[in-house]
């Protein structure tokens, strides 16, 4: 079957409060899906999957509108739009949750739009295992399926995650987490016991480390593009995810695709939420693609 270069993204809408060492913001636009969808948004067409409040802010809804092929699947609920509060420990890297509330997302049920349900690529970020495997199930082209998680459901659902590691083509997680689902801390090892589960790439995200994929018969490391300031790291890994599944829906090779979210993610944490990712230039992006190897 002919790939064509949609991309449905199914993942979290919300409003989140984050404390830096650079100060403290509420109500910033937030959620898997959104960083995912901007990042992938600036070059191909992404069809955001989700939900949000009557309380979500106008300018989080033109932002959507701006980067999203069309914004069809985002379902507008009575009540209150999911809410996350984070604070970074001193270190920059290790954050406490503080709060997440739910709201409209506890509930939803997506219907995904017949047209969009044809996508040759679906890009599952962190969301609930239940929520993601029941998009996939929706998708009626046979997806090349990138999947992404977090440790709250390696510990609370780990058979519905293991389900859906069983459905994806790329995992994307993180060294802590992958160590915390295989109890296995040799990276190799770990991504070779995750492989037998399914998928037949794992990239795992290591942070100010850069990325790694483990496949069959390869492996494939890319440094980071090193920023003077990390201001907020939220989002980080799903801007990676947002712009190596672009990369991919473009026929970029994956090592192309691994350089073009790690760029992105440079941006990503060098101002609170999504802010600097808006206005990013093509020059200084390909300035920063070059430079990572
Ligand atoms: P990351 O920094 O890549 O882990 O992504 C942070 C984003 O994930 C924030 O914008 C949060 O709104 C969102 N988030 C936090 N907890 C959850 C959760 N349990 N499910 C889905 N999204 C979440």
């Amino acid at each position: 079957m002919k790939k064509t270069n949609e991309i449905l993204i199914l993942g979290s809408i919300g409003l989140d409060t984050i404390e830096t060492q650079y100060g403290k913001r509420e109500n910033l636009l937030g959620g898997s899906a959104t960083y995912a969808t901007i990042a992938s948004g600036i070059f191909s067409s992404a069809v955001p999957v989700g939900i949000i409040g009557d309380d979500f802010p106008k300018d989080g809804y033109d932002i959507f509108s701006k980067f999203s092929k069309n914004i069809n699947n985002i379902k507008i609920e009575k009540g209150k739009t999911f809410r996350w509060g984070g604070k970074y420990h001193k270190n920059g890297d290790d954050r406490d949750t503080l709060f997440t509330d739910l709201g409209v997302f506890e509930n939803f049920d997506p219907i995904i739009n017949e047209k969009d349900a044809n996508a040759s690529w679906v890009f599952l970020a962190n969301i609930h295992p239940a929520l993601q495997m029941n998009v996939l199930k929706q998708c009626s082209k046979n997806p090349i399926v990138i999947s992404d998680t977090m440790n709250l459901w390696i510990n609370t659902t780990p058979n519905e995650l293991k389900s859906l590691i069983n459905k994806t083509n790329i995992l994307l997680i993180n060294e802590s987490e992958i160590i915390e689902l295989t109890q296995l801390s040799e990276l190799k090892k770990a991504a070779r016991m995750i492989m037998s589960m399914g998928p037949e790439k794992i990239i795992v995200k290591q942070g100010s480390k850069g990325a790694q994929c483990f496949s069959k018969d390869d492996e494939l490391s890319v440094s980071v593009y090193p920023v003077s300031k990390v201001v907020d790291p939220t989002g980080a890994g799903d801007v990676f995810g947002g712009g190596f599944v672009s990369g991919l829906a473009e026929g970029l090779s994956l090592y192309d695709s691994m350089r073009r979210g790690t760029a992105l993610a440079s941006f990503c944490i060098e101002d609170f939420g999504v802010n600097r990712l808006l206005d990013i230039t093509r020059d200084e992006l390909d300035h920063r693609i070059n430079s990572i190897k």
